[in-house]
């Protein structure tokens, strides 16, 4: 047992942190009550004075795979960012797909999060050992995570209509020798072989399946995606109307919008997560909405790649469930939740005039731990702090600059906090970060290493980085002339 005396529970519908001692058996929360709580004698004692308790975060998207090669290129859109990222994520071994996945874990623990959704790309193909590779690195930083193989039986570049045609004969021939997942029944296999041989504690690390973007996907690839995801019960996500150019070119491949092609396939549902949603129409989110499907908005990759910005209070009136999430570390840069709060709450604001249709802190909060553990499908377990529930906890100090003076404690957290107000973080009952050190990983080893794989895979990569330089312009300009194609959402989104 262990007995956290002290400290001050942040209740965020109250909007208060009123002080509460917390008693934990195991990995679980068993009672929260006031100061001075009784304990058995043997428990052991965590002093929290001075300091905020507050559910982990939950990052509802993430992209481990991009955590190596990251940060790749500058004014990148969504679609230079498809075609600049492939080279350097080519090459992977499984061991670097597990440091990969164990710095993500270390930049976003000591950002106060918990748990996450990884969607991991693996070229050309997942298999079983890279999947198990990134479940490995996760379980070993003590972190929570859902890993899902993202996959997709076709290419970025044949799913932009029109793009292979301008493409010069050279670069197109290059582009179709690259080895590529053939048949999506091989990827279905490997997500069915990793559930029936999975080796981890299912509350700790779970899988679930990500086919990558619809108009990457066959149909077919998709409703026996949707149809294994159900047989095993677990979750399905898909990047789904990120950009203008995928809304467009929806329209062009399906006569239809992207959500609407997925709900006449029967892929929506109540374990479907569309991430981004950015060119999501109203019909889109009703049909969303009305299948019991859920959101992940990624507020800082949209702004980065300038994709646009998710219609969040519409979807909150559709009763749809939003989760919020960093996105990956070469289209957002950091895995840093407090930030993905925060610019979920300030990009909400810029919107429209009208105040009361903004974000609250309260429910940003709640977007970021209750709803993002509903898309992990964890919500009876973690992103709250009671009875019952995971003891992944987050001790904020109140001695940090951003709580002096505390004096609204919702708006200092999530408009407010940027991570450096860490203290420690609890996962499962236990310590994982303390002291400004991860407590499960020999810090300067993983950096070492990293450094090693890094310089090995921007040899390996060369001769798809050249590839990918050669068609960045052609891309480039295709996909903004694409772009200039009114659709009927462009004047909800911001975008001129
Ligand atoms: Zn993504």
């Amino acid at each position: 047992m262990l007995l956290i005396r002290g400290g001050r529970v942040v209740n965020s519908q109250a909007r208060r942190a009123d002080p509460a001692d917390v008693l934990i058996a195991g990995d679980t929360i068993l009672e929260i009550g006031p100061p001075d709580l009784a304990s058995p004698d043997d428990a052991t004692v965590i002093e929290a004075q001075q300091r905020l308790l507050m559910p982990g975060l939950v990052n509802a998207h993430t992209h481990s795979h991009a955590n190596l090669p990251r940060s790749l290129g500058d004014r990148w859109t969504l679609e230079l960012h498809l075609n600049g990222n492939t080279a350097a994520r080519e090459n992977l071994t499984n061991e670097d797909k597990y440091l990969a996945a164990q710095i993500g874990a270390v930049d976003m623990i000591r950002k106060g999060c918990t748990a996450c959704y990884d969607l991991i790309y693996e070229f050309p193909a997942p298999s079983v050992d890279g999947l198990n590779a990134v479940a490995q690195g996760y379980f070993d930083a003590g972190m929570r995570a859902v890993v899902a193989p993202m996959m997709a039986d076709g290419i970025f570049y044949e799913a932009v209509p029109g793009l292979m045609d301008v493409l010069p004969e050279d670069l197109r021939a290059e582009i179709e020798r690259k080895p590529r997942l053939k048949r999506w029944q091989e990827g279905l296999d490997v997500a069915r072989k990793s559930l029936h041989q999975w080796p981890f504690d299912r509350d700790r690390v779970r899988v679930a399946v990500a086919p990558t973007i619809p108009a990457h996907c066959s149909d077919e690839f998709l409703v026996n995606a949707a149809k294994l995801t159900r047989d095993y019960d677990i979750g399905l996500h898909t990047h789904l109307a990120e950009s203008k150019v995928q809304a467009i070119a929806g329209l062009e491949l399906y006569d239809k919008t992207l959500t609407a092609h997925l709900e006449d396939l029967g892929v929506l549902g109540s374990n479907f997560t569309a991430a981004h949603g950015v060119w999501l129409d109203d019909e889109d989110m009703s049909r969303l909405a009305d299948s019991g499907s859920m959101v992940a908005h990624n507020p800082a990759s949209n702004m980065r790649l300038g994709s646009g910005m998710a219609r969040v209070r519409h979807m909150i009136d559709c009763n749809l469930a939003v989760g919020v999430g960093t996105d990956s570390r070469s289209s957002s840069d950091n895995l840093n939740m407090f930030e993905a709060m925060r610019l979920a709450s300030f990009t909400s604001r810029i919107q429209g005039p009208d105040y009361k249709r903004w974000l609250t802190t309260d429910e940003v909060f709640a977007m970021a731990t209750v709803e993002s553990a509903k898309v992990l499908g964890m919500a009876d377990r973690i992103g709250t702090l009671a009875p019952g529930y995971k003891a992944d906890i987050v001790f904020l100090d109140t001695r940090n600059p951003n709580y002096v003076p505390l004096r609204n404690v919702m708006d200092q957290i999530v408009n407010g906090e940027d991570g450096t107000g860490v203290a420690s973080v609890m996962i499962g009952g236990r310590m994982v970060f303390e002291d400004g050190h991860m407590t499960t990983l020999d810090y300067d080893a993983l950096v070492s290493k990293i450094e090693n794989a890094v310089e090995r895979l921007s040899t390996q990569g060369k001769q798809s980085t050249a590839l990918a330089n050669k068609l960045e312009e052609i891309v480039g300009s295709f996909c903004v002339g694409l772009a200039r194609t009114p659709y009927h959402v462009h004047r909800y989104c911001g975008l001129p």
